[in-house]
This record gives structure tokens, C-alpha cells and sequence, in this order.
């Protein structure tokens, strides 16, 4: 399913956060939104997700105008830092909300619930953890829950804040290539908020480079990074070296 930004502005108070920022994204694609802290990476994503509204422009999911329309009713599947998974439930639990808070009329039966738990659990290749608490987790097995968590709902959206934060270099590594994966199988459209180009240039497709509210360059981390085309985007990538 295909995205288009167009024209959004936001700001809190008198804070301007994002400014006539437009985008296209296409169905299919992993676009990673790269940027330093405060560049408003996580509110536009929010934006997309329907958990915050632009104060103007548009977006529109394949074509439909979506930009008045509540989270729960945008059916993207999301994965943000501060929804960690509840402790209070087990793995199979959290993986199951997003399908019990759906609205009535297109929740599935507890059964169907139940089959399609543990098929996301195999996916995950958590099965043998499906009962288990998430304090009773390593940081690795807790992003996989909460990925199976946000692709329950069948997303042909997927929106992901630093989905590798927080981890060990090599339990990194691991679930990138895993991410890779499962989009190739999948074919959902993906955005991800990163502030580590490694992790942009490895997983995206294509990179948004984003500074002050401003969409700075757009490209394959190949022209990203061979033909800078900013002097914000050249030191941005020289900093990280
Ligand atoms: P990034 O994800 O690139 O770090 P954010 O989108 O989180 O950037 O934040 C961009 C700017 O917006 C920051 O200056 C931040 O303080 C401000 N901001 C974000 N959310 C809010 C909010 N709910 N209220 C006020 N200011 C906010």
C-alpha cells in the first residue's frame, strides 16, 4: 500500500516540528527516516500511524485521504518505543491485543484468535516462550514479540520507532536481517525512524535524511551516501564516521 505526504505542518505551541514535508512512498517499499534527535522523525511517524494529527497538508493511504482518520481505523500495524509490552500478560497475550481491541465487527473469534497467535509465534520462532512474561525475556526475544504484536493485524502498513534500540550489537545484527526477511516475505510497506545511518544504509531500501522538520534528501543509501546533497546531510554522515 502506497503513502503520500503531502504538505504537513506541526507544531507544539509555538514549536514548529515539521514543515511542508512531503512524501512518496511507495507499496512495497522499507523507507528509513534518518536524522539526529529532534528532527521530528517520531512525529511524522506518529503522523502516519494516526496518533497525532498535522496541523495542515494531507496523507493518504493508496490513494484515500486518511488524514482525519483515527489510529485504530488506519489499519497500520505500529512498534513505538513507549507501547513496550505489558508485563501483566504473557507472550501470547501481548501478541493477541491488537486483535481484541479491534472494533467488533472485524474482531475474530477467540479461536480464530488463538490459531493465529500461534502461527505469528512460529513466525517469530518464539513458540517455546509462549507463555512466558516479558521480564522473563532477553532484549532480542522482546522486539520479536512486539513485531508479532504490530503484524497480528495483517498491516500492509508497518511503522516502526528505532526497532534496534536498545540492544546488543550482535542481537542487532540478527534482527535487521530478520526484518529483511520478513518484508520479503510479507511485502508489507515499511517506515522506520533510525538516528544510526548503518542501520538506514543495511535495512532501507531508500532513506529519508530529515533535520529541523525539513526533508533534507531522499535516496538509496548508495546516493545517499555517495552524492550528498546537502551540507547538513554530508557532515550528518561524516559525524557518524
Ligand atoms: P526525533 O524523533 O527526530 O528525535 P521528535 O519528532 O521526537 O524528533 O521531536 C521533534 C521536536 O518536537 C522536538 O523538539 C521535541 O521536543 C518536540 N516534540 C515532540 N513531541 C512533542 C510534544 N508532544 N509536545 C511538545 N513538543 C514535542
Amino acid at each position: 500500500m502506497s503513502i503520500n505526504i503531502e504538505k504537513i505542518n506541526k507544531s507544539f505551541g509555538k514549536t514548529s516540528v515539521l514543515n511542508d514535508v512531503s512524501l512518496d512512498i511507495a507499496s512495497g517499499e522499507m523507507v528509513a527516516l534518518l536524522g539526529p534527535s529532534g528532527s521530528g522523525k517520531t512525529t511524522l511517524l506518529r503522523i502516519i500511524a494516526g496518533l497525532e494529527h498535522q496541523n495542515s497538508g494531507a496523507i493518504s493511504f493508496h490513494g484515500r485521504d486518511v488524514s482525519y482518520l483515527h489510529a485504530r481505523d488506519r489499519h497500520v500495524g505500529f512498534m513505538f518505543q513507549h507501547y513496550a509490552l505489558f508485563r501483566h500478560m504473557t507472550v501470547s497475550d501481548n501478541i493477541a491485543f491488537g486483535l481484541t481491541v479491534l472494533p467488533r465487527r472485524e474482531r475474530p473469534s477467540a479461536a480464530d484468535i488463538r490459531k493465529k497467535v500461534s502461527k505469528l509465534l512460529e513466525m517469530v520462532q518464539l513458540s517455546h516462550l509462549a507463555n512466558r512474561y516479558p521480564a522473563q525475556l532477553s532484549g532480542g526475544q522482546k522486539q520479536r514479540v512486539a513485531l508479532a504484536r504490530a503484524l497480528a493485524v495483517d498491516p500492509q502498513i508497518l511503522l516502526l520507532d528505532e526497532p534496534f534500540g536498545a540492544l546488543d550489537a550482535r542481537v542487532r545484527k540478527e534482527l535487521r536481517r530478520w526484518l529483511r526477511q520478513l518484508h520479503e516475505e510479507l511485502q508489507f510497506t515499511s517506515v522506520f525512524v533510525t538516528h544510526d545511518q548503518e542501520e538506514a544504509m543495511e535495512v532501507a531500501d531508500r532513506i529519508v535524511v530529515m533535520s529541523q522538520g525539513n526533508i533534507e534528501q531522499t535516496g538509496t543509501p548508495e546516493q545517499v551516501w555517495q552524492h550528498p546533497e546537502s551540507r547538513f546531510v554530508l557532515e550528518f554522515l561524516g559525524e557518524v564516521n
